[in-house]
């Protein structure tokens, strides 16, 4: 790991080091007695051991029908679409509560998606929807393969590594990088079969 980074992006990066949010996570009444919600919940504990920020405090997380997720501005509350939750949908929301932190993420939904997609790969599971991926990169159904994942996760980690050097437009930067290596990358045909379509 590069000397260099400021404490500030440490703490903006993933550590898991640090530990496990353990303060607990209290689930409303309508989204406990949904069929769903134990997935649900076992995705929210699992995105939340890459926010280590959220140690200690308490989560309460709820359903929404309206959109694939929410924030509550000002509380650790979240609300979730227990139909179409992904792993991209609960980092995003849980990056929109380190919004009002003194974490330094910027404000802005797509900020909030490079700063989610730069936690830790395995939290790229879906196309994100403010940030523009190459579509290439997905599958038919909007599904992140392994390796796609791991693109996006490393080039939002440069990123937010770029911004926290000075540079303003490193969503942009972002967004062109990944351009630029998808198109150089071998035809999918010859190399990488199912990861890159
Ligand atoms: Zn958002």
């Amino acid at each position: 790991m590069p000397a260099a980074r400021s404490p500030q992006l440490e703490l903006a990066l993933v550590n898991p080091a640090r530990g496990v949010g353990s303060g607990g996570v209290i689930v409303t009444r309508v989204l406990k007695s949904h069929r769903s919600c134990k997935r649900t919940l076992e995705k929210v504990h699992y995105v939340l051991r890459y926010f280590p920020e959220l140690a200690g405090a308490k989560l309460k997380v709820g359903l929404t029908r309206a959109a694939s997720g929410m924030a509550v501005p000002g509380g650790n509350e979240i609300w979730l679409n227990p139909h179409r939750v992904s792993h991209h949908t609960i980092s995003h929301e849980l990056v929109h509560l380190l919004q009002r932190t003194a974490i330094g993420v910027p404000q802005g939904e797509r900020s909030c998606d490079v700063y989610s997609l730069a936690r830790h790969w395995t939290l790229n599971d879906v196309v994100p929807s403010y940030v523009e991926l190459p579509a290439r990169l997905a599958a038919l159904d909007g599904t992140l393969p392994a390796a796609a994942a791991r693109l996006v996760y490393e080039t939002a980690v440069e990123a937010l590594e770029h911004r926290h050097d000075g540079m303003r437009r490193y969503i942009s930067w972002f967004e062109e990088r990944l351009r630029t290596a998808v198109s150089s990358r071998p035809s999918p045909d010859a190399a990488t079969p199912s990861a890159f379509r």
